[in-house]
């Protein structure tokens, strides 16, 4: 049955397309057309759709119980937190029920943590391009105008540097004593799909460690395995203070956590933070079942060899094309930018690829396949979004133009 948007506020730009089943990395429409998924609901989906194990201890559970409340002990969520605290190196979490609410944990923290070393004003450290949600305080840590305009008064307490620069943070930490914390992500999504460098993470970890501040790192997107590591921030060998998760964690049940080791663990005493959903029984075991069967299928190690295979193949394919700026990724988060706004992509890949890819950033191309993906599948990515580009108008003609020539002209003849 069709049904119209005209009752949904229009929050989203929206494709046409509604999807009735899934089916590991494939999905169909209400007409039964199949498609191919390269983007796991935004990271969400990284075990597929209707996952037969998740599915299952999702209605095992909603027979057993479902909700009590953070007023008394839940099993599952000390499970949960002392299986996530063992993966990560952390102590201590607390559970939430998205992103931005990890996030927003996080910076209430960093406001403690603050308050505790007497400075009256903390600063949290941000960077340009970086996403951290849509609450007032984390789209004030969000390094985009675009987002932010229209919801002044912004949070202050942020103060923003550019990404993947040691030497900029540093200017900061000389210019601002009452900096107390960093919030970064290991890889920008939203950002554009930019890797921050192992030893940049190296180098933040050690100047954290000198001026007291907390490393606080949003895994939400790059987390649970996606990039080749359980949580990026670990290929460059690293602990951070706080670490927020969300998406993958639940493989679409909605669930968030906040994890902290060291003086960040024990900053909140009862009162300070809380949350009626967070942490509840169904969500903490079906974030139970996830880590099981990731664990189990060594999700991290596929997401790297696909991830390799994924953007070799984008390299082959597209590293030629007049139109790519750059291919760049980390495991299975890869960027296509391209030299123009390429937003109607979404929908042309849709309808002639059969493909769900996102574009970010205007400009590049973000596929997030999900990691049961076979190579199968990832070679299909690759092939789709070729054929996708293959019939854009070329911007700049590869033979040179008057300009070009003029440019090139020797200034000493
Ligand atoms: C998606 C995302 C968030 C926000 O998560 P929500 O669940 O949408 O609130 C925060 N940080 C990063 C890096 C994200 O990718």
């Amino acid at each position: 049955m069709q049904h119209t948007t005209s009752h949904l506020m229009r929050a989203y730009a929206r494709q046409p397309v509604s999807f009735t089943r899934g089916s590991g990395a494939r999905l169909w429409d209400e007409s039964g057309v199949e498609y191919l998924d390269a983007i796991a609901g935004v990271a969400v989906t990284s075990l597929g759709h209707a996952h037969p194990e998740i599915a299952a201890v999702i209605a095992e559970q909603a027979g057993l119980l479902l909700h009590t409340s953070n007023v008394f002990r839940i099993d599952w969520q000390e499970q949960l937190g002392e299986r996530l605290c063992a993966l990560a190196g952390m102590q201590r979490v607390f559970f939430c029920n998205s992103g931005a609410e990890a996030n927003e944990t996080a910076l209430k923290l960093a406001r403690l943590h603050g308050h505790r070393r007497q400075v009256a004003q903390p600063q949290i450290l941000v960077m340009e391009n970086g996403f951290h949600g849509r609450t007032l305080a984390t789209l004030s840590a969000t390094g985009n105008p675009a987002k932010q305009q229209g919801f002044e008064p912004l949070m202050p307490g942020f103060l923003r540097v550019p990404y993947d620069d040691i030497e900029a943070v540093r200017r900061a930490a000389d210019q601002s004593p009452s900096i107390v914390a960093v919030l970064i992500e290991p890889v920008q999504g939203e950002g554009g799909i930019r890797v921050a460098s192992a030893d940049y993470l190296r180098q933040l970890r050690s100047l954290c460690d000198e001026r007291g501040w907390l490393l606080m790192i949003d895994e939400i997107q790059a987390g649970m395995g996606r990039t080749g590591a359980w949580f990026g921030h670990q290929h460059a060998g690293i602990t951070p203070d706080v670490m927020t998760l969300a998406k993958a964690l639940g493989n679409g049940f909605p669930i968030g956590a906040c994890l902290a080791r060291g003086e960040a663990a024990d900053l909140f005493s009862p009162g300070q933070h809380g949350s009626t959903f967070g942490g509840n029984p169904l969500a903490c075991r079906v974030g139970c079942t996830v880590l099981d069967i990731m664990a189990r299928d060594g999700m991290p190690q596929r997401a790297a060899v696909l991830g390799t295979r994924l953007l070799t193949g984008l390299q082959k394919a597209l590293g030629q094309h007049p139109s790519v700026l750059a291919i760049r990724g980390q495991g299975l988060m890869a960027g296509i930018e391209l030299d123009r706004s390429c937003k109607e992509l979404v929908g042309r890949a849709l309808e002639e690829q059969r493909l769900l890819i996102t574009v970010t950033r205007d400009t590049t191309i973000r596929l997030l396949p999900p990691l049961i993906c076979d190579e199968a599948q990832i070679d299909d990515i690759v092939a789709r979004v070729a054929r996708l580009l293959s019939s854009i108008p070329t911007l700049n003609p590869a033979e040179p133009t008057l300009n070009d020539l003029v440019d090139r002209t020797p200034h000493h003849v």
